[in-house]
């Protein structure tokens, strides 16, 4: 399998998705997770599962869900002083529904802001806790005089459903690999958008490939969603082999991958051997038991394989959370590079393999099978003859290429290239 050529990737396009998605206001329910999953729908075939309000998923019950119309602040001379319309994070998420007047006193008991950054608006939820408020700037709230002020919250908290999309690309083994990512952050963008778009043009280049193992795309509202899909998978999860929780994809930082439970898996070490392979400056840390959806699928009842690939982590770069997470602090490019590191990572996954030398008495003569090196050849000049004798080398039904690559520090696709010619050649044997 060509990947390279195969895939059509742009970050363009990805970045475009995103602005699309960003003025929504999505939630962990509602319509706003509902419109973002039927966007993402005109791109690849998601089925949208839904779980009834009051559902018991192991601990948890799922919330009722929440809707919102409209919300302002309005001063004694009609201005809107905050307004929803303008930006969605200036509502709690999950506020209930209030029409009210107060004083500045009795209102500043229900305003957060960020000090240390006296511009941006913080985005703040209390999903499991019935309460409301509103997020501001903190340049806007020393605005405020003392007044009366109108307080208005038209939102709903009904009995209604968590909505999730889900698309299961089949292999030719059930054996698979699990992409997560979540749909339940309203206009921000590195975290999550970044990683809802990276997702869903990886699914869009899976898709009519010839692939041996099964991708499960998972589009979920973050704890509940992937609680709620493990407490109706538990018997099927024995399947994943390998998989990956997609977030803060699109900043300017390295790489960084948060590695499995067990730290020492498979998973782990071919996402660390793609980052080598990319020659750019990146990070690994161990697995943590705060961040994303890997809390629940690393739950010491599941300890799935699945580590989390990202550029900074959330929590660890300054606009995390905040308005200032927006448009301007993701990039086409960094989408790019982040999605090409995915791919490079499901190329392992299909290509990785283990070969016997047929030849393992000395060296095979190289020359006489076109596979030394010959000045002006084009075609051997692809062809890194260290890779060869890597694999000859290590070829003795015991080593994968992966083992090979980490091992010679060359990368995976040198290494798997020099294999691919040695088979032709009949000098090795595919193994498994
Ligand atoms: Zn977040």
């Amino acid at each position: 399998m060509d990947f390279e050529n195969e895939f059509s990737i742009s970050g363009d396009e990805m970045f475009q998705l995103i602005a699309e998605l960003y003025p929504i206001c999505r939630s962990i329910t509602g319509d706003g997770v509902r419109k973002s999953l039927e966007i993402i729908k005109d791109y690849i075939p998601l089925t949208i599962y839904q779980e009834a309000t009051g559902t018991v998923v192991f601990d948890w019950v799922i919330p009722k869900e929440w809707n919102i119309r409209d919300a302002y602040i309005k001063n004694s001379k009609e201005q809107k002083v905050v307004d929803f319309k303008k930006s969605n994070l200036h509502v709690i998420n999950y506020s209930v529904p209030i029409h009210a007047e107060m004083s500045l006193n009795e209102l500043k008991k229900h305003l957060f802001t960020l000090p240390d950054f006296p511009e941006w608006i913080p985005y703040l939820t209390s999903y499991y806790n019935e309460n409301w408020g509103f997020c501001i700037s903190q340049q806007e709230f020393e605005r405020l005089k003392d007044d009366t002020y109108e307080v208005v919250i038209d939102s709903e908290l009904i009995d209604g459903f968590l909505v999730y999309g889900e698309l299961l690309i089949k292999g030719r083994t059930d054996e698979e690999v699990l992409f997560s990512t979540y749909i339940c952050h309203p206009s921000l963008c590195n975290d999550n958008l970044s990683g809802v778009v990276l997702l869903t043009y990886l699914a869009m280049n899976l898709l009519n490939k010839d692939l041996k193992y099964s991708y499960r795309f998972l589009f979920i509202p973050e704890t509940i969603g992937s609680i709620t899909w493990l407490s109706k998978h538990e018997d099927t999860v024995k399947n994943i082999k390998y998989g990956l929780v997609a977030t803060c994809v699109g900043d300017s930082g390295p790489s960084t991958y948060k590695k499995s439970r067990e730290g020492n898996l498979q998973i782990d070490r071919i996402v660390e051997k793609v980052l080598n392979d990319f020659d750019e400056p990146f990070n690994i840390v161990d697995f943590f038991p705060t961040g994303s959806d890997e809390r629940q699928f690393c739950s010491p009842g599941f300890n799935l394989p699945i580590g989390s690939l990202m550029r900074t982590p959330y929590a660890l770069f300054p606009e995390y959370h905040t308005s200032a997470d927006n448009l301007d602090f993701i990039q086409p490019q960094f989408l790019e590079n982040s999605i090409k590191k995915y791919i490079q990572v499901v190329f392992i996954i299909e290509n990785n393999a283990t070969f016997l030398n047929k030849n393992p008495k000395c060296e095979p003569q190289l020359g006489k099978r076109g596979l030394y090196r010959k000045i002006g050849s084009q075609k051997t000049n692809i062809l890194n003859e260290n890779a060869i004798l890597w694999v000859l080398n290590l070829s003795d039904g015991k080593n994968s290429l992966l083992d090979i690559a980490i091992r010679s520090k060359l990368k995976f696709l040198e290494i798997w290239n020099a294999a691919i010619e040695l088979y032709k050649v009949g000098l090795l044997e595919k193994v498994n």
